[in-house]
């Protein structure tokens, strides 16, 4: 079935290169563009889809709730917002939640909280040690915060304050710590560098070393909170608990909602000091109910857990087979590292051609975030794909290695 297109992407900034095809429709793991292409997703939107694309459930609660009250303004409370903010809090452990539009947002809300927490009870400690390759958002601060190589040049000046440590080095977050130390903020997997996982003894000696310098620990889950990693929260396969943490992607299903979670003694925001026009919609919030009822029912995450093994098994064996460099697995985030040879964004160019949507975050990495509801089926195709276009690969670099024998 082909939709007709209106309209021309030069009215849109220029801040991505993307293929011709325009997506049109989704279902579960499935894209349609509208020449009627069919595209196996194992990107979802960058771990966004928890449950697939449009899941009834989440389509049913938007419709729902967009006839019932869409924004009353956050100077009101709202059904939506009050019951999800309940939900986490009882899920987490955390007392208090703020709802936001962004994973960045919801990040730097964390920043001013913990600025904040340190004037009030760190004689005006202000400072937050990050993560190099750590990835927290695309605002100014986040940016600032955010240890890919490039950024700290590219919108200068900066704003000040984040040092950045070594993950699984806590001789290296400890050397970084002094007076104007507030807080430690870090992914526990950092997804955007390319699946690269805190060890359970650094994320709880993470924790200790917070407890004893008298700082808040801040867990950005943005990309690894609401099961991706196969718990409903990453800490929890950590075994820490944190005093700050931030949600996004999966949170809303598809939709803009995320979320910063403040424990009882951290949360210290005053009337005037945070908020924002969107914040907390019902809209956006009833989808964040709608995932949670989903991904807290059983089996849901033992299911996708499940998953994660048998997608992580397929790569590890495509791994052997072609001679690729290693897996990283946690849950349903993984990412295959090729090695020597291999480009992962021209594969995942090919990819792309023969109808499967695979993310590269980096030259040498291919990251593979599926819905949490993927089915066995599916993982079996997106991996009998990727076989076939590594073969391919393998050929075309001998037949060039033969022409240039
Ligand atoms: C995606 C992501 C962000 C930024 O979220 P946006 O919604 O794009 O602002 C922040 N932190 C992590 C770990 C992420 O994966």
């Amino acid at each position: 079935m082909n939709t007709v297109i209106e309209g021309h992407p030069r009215h849109l900034m220029n801040i991505t290169p993307r293929p011709e095809a325009v997506m049109v429709r989704g279902r579960g793991s499935w894209l349609w563009d509208s020449a009627g292409r069919r595209y196996l997703d194992f990107v979802q939107g960058w771990a966004v889809n928890c449950l697939g694309h449009s899941h009834p459930a989440v389509a049913e609660a938007l419709a729902r709730q967009a006839g019932e009250l869409l924004t009353p303004s956050p100077a009101y409370h709202n059904d939506q917002a009050l019951r999800l903010a309940t939900r986490l809090s009882a899920l987490s452990g955390l007392a208090q939640v703020f709802f936001a539009n962004s994973g960045a947002e919801a990040n730097e809300g964390a920043i001013k909280l913990a600025r904040k927490w340190g004037r009030l009870h760190r004689g005006g400690a202000w400072k937050i040690i990050t993560f190099q390759k750590g990835y927290y958002g695309r605002t100014l601060a986040t940016m600032s915060a955010t240890g890919k190589p490039g950024w700290s040049s590219m919108f200068a000046p900066q704003v000040p304050g984040f040092a950045k440590a070594r993950l699984n080095d806590l001789g290296s977050v400890e050397a970084l710590i002094d007076s104007g130390t507030v807080a430690v903020m870090l992914e526990l997997v950092q997804g955007e560098a390319g699946v690269h996982g805190a060890t359970p003894e650094f994320a709880q000696g993470l924790r200790k070393l917070c407890d004893e310098h008298g700082l808040l620990l801040i867990v950005d889950e943005v990309q690894t909170g609401i099961g991706r990693l196969g718990t409903l929260f990453g800490c929890q396969r950590f075994g820490i608990t944190p005093d700050l943490m931030t949600l996004g992607k999966g949170l809303g299903g598809g939709v803009p909602l995320t979320a910063l979670l403040a424990s009882a003694s951290a949360s210290c925001f005053e009337y005037g000091e945070q908020g924002g026009t969107f914040c907390g919609n019902p809209l956006t919030a009833a989808a964040g109910n709608a995932v949670l009822d989903v991904v807290t029912e059983a089996p849901f995450l033992a299911e996708a857990r499940t998953r994660g093994e048998q997608l992580q098994a397929g790569l590890q064996a495509l791994q052997h087979r072609h001679g690729l460099a290693e897996v990283r697995a946690f849950g349903l985030l993984q990412a295959l590292e090729l090695g020597p040879g291999r480009h992962a964004p021209q594969l995942a160019a090919q990819a792309f051609e023969r109808g499967l949507l695979l993310n590269a975050p980096n030259p040498g990495c291919l990251r593979l975030m599926p819905a949490l509801n993927v089915s066995a089926e599916e993982i079996e195709q997106m991996l009998s794909m990727l076989d076939a276009l590594l073969a391919a690969q393998t050929l075309e670099r001998e037949s060039a290695c033969a022409l240039s024998a």
